[in-house]
C-alpha cells in the first residue's frame, strides 16, 4: 500500500472501494449493508474485530419495535407511528427517582424512528430473522414508550460454539442478517479498524464530501497462540493482512461502530467518576471505543443529545451479573471462543442474602439486594397514563432505592488522586454460601490471578486482596470488623446501616471469599448528532455530505438497544444509496 495522498487525502488509487462503505458489523451495520444493497449498491462493512456482530451478537436478541408490526396487528395490539413519537417525546414520563426517559430526545430522530419502525421490521423478517412466535411485549424493555407492547425476540438455538461468542439469542439475529447480506453480495473486511474518515477540504468550508475512510490491521490472537482467530464464515471475506488499507466510498460512508463507553477518557466526559476500574458489557469480545464519533468529530461533526448519557433510567450503568472476574456483565459460556480472553466464566448469584459487598477498604456502602437504575418506561408502566401530563409523574424519595451505582462510584474511602475511583467493589462471602448457591470456586469459574481470593482467616482475605485498580491494601481489621457487624444484624433481624430486608445468613465459616463485584458500564446513549435522514451534521448544523450515523454511536435518542440501531441502519442504508 504505498499511494500519494492528493489535494483530498484520497490517493488516486485506493485499495478498496465500493459504493457503500460502512464501518462496523453490528445491530446498525448489517441492516444498513442490506438496505444499501437492496437499493443497488455496492457494499463493503469494515469490522475491526475477528467476525461480526458487535453486542448484537451478545445480546438477548429483545428488539424493540412497533408502531404497527405485522406481529402487533396479528395479536390485535393498536400501535401506530405516531402513538411511538408521542410515547418517544412525551416529557412527562418520569422514573420513581426523578429521571426523565424521554425529555431529552432529539424529536427530528425520534419522528424518523417512529416512521420506520414497523417498516424495519418487516424488512427484518425479509431479511431472515426470526422472532418467537408470542405477542410482542415488554420483557428487556427500557423506555421503549408506555402506550403499547413494542419488545419482539430473536432466538438461538444451538449454544456458544465457533458460531457465536456466547450462544445468547442476539447470534440468531446477528447471523440471519449476516448470511443475508453476504447472499446480496456484501462484501466484509474483517480485522480492519477503520482509523480515520477521509474528506475533501477542510472542515471549516463545511462543504467537503465525504470521501471514504483509512483502516489498520487488527487481528485478534488469543494468549499462547499465533494464528488469529477466524471468523465463522468466510463466503465474501476479503482477506487482506496488509498493515494499512484506504478505502474509497463512492457514495458515502455510515458510521455503525457502536458507540464510546469502552472509551474510559471520552466516557468521563459525561460523568467523571467513570474511571477505568470500570469495566463495560460485551467486552472482551468488543469494545466501544468512540472510534467512530472521534473520526466524525475531526472532520467536523457535533456530538448531540449529551444528557440522555447521565440518564440515571434504563441500563445505562448496571450492576455486575457474575462475580469473580473481570468481564461479569452475564456468566460466560466455558466453550466460548475467545474464552481465553475472558479468563473465567463468573458466578451468577441467586440470593444477594449469601453474601456482602464492600468497598476496598472493606466497608460495605448499600443494601446488596438493591440494584440497578429504575428499569426505564415501558408497556402500562404508567396506568392510567395522559400523554403530556405531568401527573404521569409518581417522583417518590426512597433512599435504599436503586442507587446502588451512585454509593459505589462515589466513594472516595482509601481513593486517591489523579481520580480519585471509587475503586474495585468485592463480594465477600463463606464456604457456606458456596455450597448455598452451588458454586464452583475455582478456575475456570473464577479468575484467581486478581479477581478472585481466598483465606482461611477473614484477615488472611484480606491481606490476600491484590488487583491492578486497588488503590490501598485493604486491612484484616476493617473487614473483621464489618462482617462481624453483618453477624450481628442476622442475629437482630435488622440491618441498622443500610437496610437490607432480614439479613439471613452469617458469614462465619472458612474458607472466606472475596470476589469482583465492581459494577459496569452499558449503554452508549448519546454521540453523533444526526437528522431524520441518518445524516451526520457538524458544528453550525450543516450536513456533512456523505456520512451517515446511527445506532449507539448516533445521539439524540434515549432507548436502550437493537430498535433505533435497526431503524437507523435501514434508514441510512437506504440513504447512503441513494446519494448522487
Ligand atoms: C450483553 C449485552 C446484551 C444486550 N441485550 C440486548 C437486548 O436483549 N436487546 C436490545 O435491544 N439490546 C441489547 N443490547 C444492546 C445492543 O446489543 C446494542 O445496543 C446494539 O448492538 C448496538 O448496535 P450498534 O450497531 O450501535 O453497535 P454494535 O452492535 O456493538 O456494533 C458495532 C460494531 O462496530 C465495530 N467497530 C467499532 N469501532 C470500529 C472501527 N473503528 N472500525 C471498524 N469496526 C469498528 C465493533 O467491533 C462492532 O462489531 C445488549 C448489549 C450487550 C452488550
Amino acid at each position: 500500500m504505498a499511494h500519494s495522498e492528493g489535494s483530498t487525502g484520497l490517493p488516486s488509487e485506493p485499495d478498496l472501494a465500493a459504493d457503500v462503505v460502512i464501518i462496523g458489523s453490528g445491530a446498525t451495520g448489517l441492516p444498513a449493508a442490506i438496505a444499501a444493497a437492496d437499493a443497488g449498491a455496492s457494499v463493503l462493512v469494515v469490522e475491526t474485530n475477528y467476525d461480526v456482530g458487535g453486542h448484537a451478537i451478545l445480546s438477548g436478541g429483545n428488539v424493540p419495535l412497533g408502531g404497527g408490526t405485522s406481529a402487533q396487528r396479528k395479536y390485535g395490539i393498536e400501535d401506530s407511528p405516531d402513538m411511538v413519537f408521542y410515547d418517544l417525546t412525551d416529557w412527562s414520563v418520569v422514573q420513581v427517582n426523578g429521571s426523565p426517559d424521554y425529555r431529552y430526545s432529539d424529536r427530528a430522530v425520534i419522528r424518523a424512528f417512529a416512521d420506520h419502525c414497523a417498516e424495519t421490521y418487516e424488512f427484518l423478517l425479509a431479511n431472515g430473522v426470526e422472532f418467537k412466535e408470542i405477542p410482542p411485549d415488554s420483557s428487556g424493555a427500557h423506555s421503549t414508550g408506555n402506550s403499547a407492547p413494542r419488545e419482539n425476540h430473536a432466538f438461538w438455538t444451538h449454544g456458544a460454539g465457533l458460531a457465536s461468542p456466547n450462544g445468547r439469542p442476539g447470534t440468531g439475529f446477528v447471523r440471519s442478517l449476516e448470511a443475508g447480506a453476504r447472499e446480496k453480495g456484501v462484501k466484509f473486511l474483517l480485522n480492519y479498524k477503520m482509523t480515520g474518515i477521509i474528506r475533501e477540504g477542510s472542515a471549516d468550508d463545511g462543504n467537503g464530501r465525504v470521501l471514504g475512510i483509512t483502516a489498520k490491521y487488527t487481528p485478534t490472537v488469543l494468549p499462547g497462540n499465533t494464528t488469529p482467530l477466524q471468523s465463522y464464515r468466510s463466503k465474501g471475506n476479503l482477506n487482506r493482512t496488509e498493515a494499512n488499507l484506504t478505502i474509497r466510498a463512492g457514495k458515502a460512508v455510515i458510521i455503525g461502530t457502536g458507540g464510546s463507553t469502552s472509551n474510559v477518557n471520552f466516557r468521563r466526559m459525561f460523568d467523571p467518576r467513570l474511571t477505568d476500574v470500570y469495566q463495560v458489557a460485551g467486552e472482551p469480545y468488543t469494545f466501544q471505543d468512540a472510534s467512530g464519533e472521534l473520526a466524525a468529530m475531526a472532520i467536523g461533526a457535533s456530538l448531540w443529545g449529551l444528557a440522555n448519557q447521565t440518564l440515571e433510567n434504563g441500563d445505562n450503568i448496571r450492576v455486575q451479573r457474575a462475580l469473580g472476574t473481570r468481564y461479569n456483565y452475564f456468566p460466560w459460556d466455558l466453550n466460548s471462543p475467545i474464552f481465553p480472553l475472558v479468563r473465567a466464566a463468573g458466578l451468577a448469584v441467586k440470593d444477594w442474602h449469601d453474601l456482602i459487598l464492600v468497598n476496598q477498604v472493606g466497608q460495605r456502602f448499600y443494601d446488596e439486594t438493591k440494584g440497578d437504575y429504575p428499569g426505564g418506561n415501558k408497556h402500562k408502566d404508567i396506568d392510567p397514563y395522559t400523554p403530556g401530563d405531568h401527573r404521569n409523574a409518581h417522583i417518590e424519595y426512597d433512599p435504599h432505592g436503586s442507587n446502588f451505582f451512585n454509593a459505589a462510584v462515589a466513594m472516595n474511602a482509601g481513593s486517591k488522586g489523579p481520580d480519585y475511583s471509587g475503586g474495585p467493589v468485592w463480594a465477600i462471602f463463606d464456604s457456606d454460601a458456596v455450597a448455598r448457591e452451588g458454586w464452583k470456586v475455582t478456575p475456570p469459574h473464577v479468575d484467581t490471578d486478581g479477581y478472585f481470593f481466598t483465606g482461611d482467616t477473614l484477615a488472611e482475605l484480606a491481606a490476600a486482596i491484590e488487583n491492578p485498580w486497588q488503590a490501598v491494601p485493604m486491612t484484616g481489621a476493617a473487614l473483621e470488623a464489618t462482617v462481624r457487624r453483618y453477624n450481628s444484624f442476622v442475629d437482630s433481624g435488622a440491618d441498622e446501616d443500610f437496610g437490607k430486608p432480614a439479613p439471613k445468613h452469617k458469614i462465619q465459616t472458612p474458607p472466606f471469599h472475596a470476589a469482583w463485584g465492581t459494577p459496569l458500564v452499558h449503554d452508549s446513549r448519546a454521540g453523533l448528532r444526526i437528522n431524520e435522514k441518518c445524516q451526520v451534521l457538524d458544528m453550525d448544523g450543516r450536513v456533512i455530505p456523505g456520512l451517515y450515523c446511527g445506532g449507539e454511536s448516533a445521539g439524540g435518542f434515549n432507548q436502550h438497544g437493537m430498535g433505533r440501531c435497526a431503524v437507523q441502519g435501514y434508514i441510512a442504508g437506504k440513504q447512503a444509496a441513494a446519494e448522487r
